[in-house]
């Protein structure tokens, strides 16, 4: 029988619940459990792929095609598990399928309201389809006490009472700030945020007390005597040094066997944790360390390339070195020879993105990583600007650039308007809607022997996961092959470019994919194995 645990937020976000909820789901797996972890987000938009990457952070893309919040990349990254579509749910996507049902009839006679249809249709997403699970981890986004929150915590404590309190669990992770100018721990954020969850008949079976240093105990004794906890079950969650600790610190203070205790589960055997040591030590110790420079344009919010950095820590993982990043606007680039910025780093990543605005600035660095023989890697917008460059400097075709900016001369990169998915054909116009309908989830590759590509993947044939509206236009493929521009890897019907590289480059690779999505800790992405691999060679020469 499924048990659920519920995690919610209290006092500002940004502490990391998804991280908490993730390395929960991991160590009830190292007991041997199978889990499923779920994300409850209260926005209006019906997904967030239409909102701003400098406010929501990344969009995680699932395999199934779903367009979804950055947490589900942290659950995927701890527990292996690939989420699925029906893992994140908005208040948008909610309503508009009560509302859809309401004018099918469905309800036909009610009036239609927050409790019960609202509520209702929240909690069937949350028991829905959950295959083996034996636990279903639900982390509800924003903090208690968010106006647009309340139906979520409704729902869940509703859900709750149905299943009996032995199938369910209430776990209230909360800010326990130091402050310096008296040198204290404050509890009072934590019993007023508890006191705003109790309002709403929810009470919490363990809190998670979120400080940058260790909750000492006279504190948790407090947290306990006003929260109406066990002070076994106030559990201190301190910064750590790498978010792959996280797992070891939570069992450390007892969180895993609090949870086995309210489930009636024996505690002993402890978890297996060796895989999570091992990690963490080799993070902590790296023989060397290398610079990458990733230029982008969302680099004032660092959390719209949350996988993408952890991809590339993955690939410093299995190549025993420390990957410092360097985040630099790509703009800067526009102005003449700043390029000449880049000399000093060992590899440049030009990340996926959208509209006009810095393109020309991620030309000017992937010309300068093709012209200094830097290590180059290209992801989705950063291919398609290499192959605009390539197009340029390379085969001469001065004016090309992208329809995605307007009318162009010479679309090498163009509106993607057909293509195939399994054994259907996907269709868009260019004036449809702009939510969830790029070419989005997992598709086939093939790739040719002989590239860096099957150098890195040791394989001719993979799937990896898209999200992008244009695409390189494949009538250019003989003139840019021509000038040098090898097209390695392809869609299996062979008319979308999917993979480009430089053969007489040491690592120059572009890929329409998002390869650092399927990235793990245990299991790191073989183009950035790879690209670090490529990066360690060229700090050797310099
Ligand atoms: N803007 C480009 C497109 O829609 C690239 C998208 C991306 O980098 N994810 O095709």
């Amino acid at each position: 029988m499924t048990r659920f645990i519920f995690v919610t937020g209290g006092v500002v976000s940004s502490l990391g619940k998804g991280l908490a909820t993730a390395a929960l789901g991991a160590l009830l797996q190292a007991r041997g459990f199978k889990i499923r972890l779920r994300k409850l987000d209260p926005y209006l938009n019906v997904d967030p792929g239409t909102m701003s990457p400098t406010q929501h952070g990344e969009v995680y893309v699932t395999d199934d095609g779903a367009e979804t919040d950055l947490d589900l990349g942290h659950y995927e990254r701890f527990t292996g598990v690939a989420a699925r579509k029906t893992d994140n749910i908005t208040t948008g996507r909610i309503y508009s399928e009560v509302i859809a049902r309401e004018r099918r009839g469905d309800y036909l006679g009610s009036t239609v309201q927050v409790i019960p249809h609202v509520t209702d249709a929240i909690k069937a997403f949350i028991s829905a389809d959950p295959g083996e699970a034996e636990f279903i981890l639900c982390e509800i986004g924003g903090t208690v006490g968010d106006i647009e929150s309340l139906p979520f915590l409704e729902a869940i404590r509703q859900k709750a009472n149905e299943v009996g309190r032995a199938r369910a669990m209430f776990v209230h992770l909360t800010l326990v700030p130091y402050l310096p100018a008296v040198g204290e721990i404050k509890t009072k954020t934590t019993q007023h945020s508890v006191k705003e969850l109790l309002s709403v008949g929810i009470q919490p079976d363990v809190i998670l007390c979120r400080s940058d240093r260790e909750v000492p105990l006279d504190a948790r004794k407090k947290i306990s005597l006003f929260c109406n906890v066990p002070v076994e079950s106030v559990i201190s969650l301190p910064d750590v040094n790498t978010i792959y600790q996280v797992p070891l610190t939570l069992h450390d203070h007892g969180f895993d066997r609090q949870v086995c205790r309210h489930f009636g589960i024996d505690p002993e055997p402890p978890p297996t944790l060796a895989q999570w040591h091992w990690i963490v030590d080799r993070i902590k110790h790296p023989e060397s360390e290398v610079t990458i420079a990733v230029v982008g344009k969302y680099t004032n919010l660092l959390d719209a390339y949350k996988s993408l950095a952890e991809a590339l820590q993955h690939g410093g993982i299995a190549n025993n070195v420390k990957v410092r990043l360097n985040w630099l606007d790509s703009q800067i680039f526009e102005s003449q020879d700043a390029v000449h910025y880049l000399s000093d780093v060992q590899g440049i990543l030009v990340p996926g993105g959208f509209g006009e605005r810095g393109t020309e600035g991620k030309i000017a660095a992937a010309r300068f990583a093709r012209e200094h023989k830097i290590p180059y890697f290209g992801i989705c917008f950063g291919m398609q600007m290499a192959v605009i460059e390539a197009a340029r400097n390379l085969a001469g075709i001065t004016s090309a650039g992208s329809s995605e900016f307007g009318p162009v001369e010479e679309p090498v990169v163009g509106l993607l308007m057909e293509w195939v998915r399994g054994n259907t054909v996907e269709r868009r116009s260019s004036d449809g809607d702009l939510g969830g309908t790029m070419r989005l989830g997992a598709y086939p590759c093939l790739i040719s022997e002989g590239t860096r590509a099957f150098e890195a993947y040791r394989s001719t044939s993979i799937v990896e996961r898209h999200r992008h509206r244009y695409e390189v236009n494949i009538n250019f493929r003989p003139v840019l092959e021509k000038a040098g521009l090898v097209f390695s890897g392809l869609s299996p019907d062979g008319v979308l470019p999917e993979i480009v590289e430089l053969a007489t480059h040491p690592w120059y690779v572009g890929v329409q994919f998002h390869p650092e999505l399927k990235s793990k800790p245990f299991e790191p992405h073989p183009l950035f194995t790879a690209f670090v691999r490529a990066a360690i060679a060229r700090s050797r020469l310099i």
